[in-house]
């Protein structure tokens, strides 16, 4: 198991500025992982801090490259 630097998520609002160690799930290369938030925040929204997933927090760009693939096979079935 790898191990990163990772940001809360909360750093994306500017609301928390909590950077800590953790276990590498989405094999990080150069880009801060910030899908997790840190205990603090967790406490705070009633998060499980052990519970969390990458999947949970899917970004918007990856929801958008979804919808985008989504509708170019939608596409593509009418052509035929
Ligand atoms: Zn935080």
């Amino acid at each position: 198991m790898n191990y990163v630097a990772h940001d809360c998520r909360n750093t994306r609002n500017g609301t928390c500025n909590n950077r800590w160690v953790d276990k590498d799930l989405t094999i990080a290369s150069t880009k801060i992982p910030t899908w997790k938030y840190c205990r603090e925040c967790c406490e705070k929204l009633g998060i499980d801090f052990d519970k969390q997933q990458p999947s949970d927090y899917r970004t918007e760009e990856q929801n958008e490259r979804f919808k985008v693939n989504a509708e170019k096979l939608v596409k593509h079935k009418q052509k035929h």
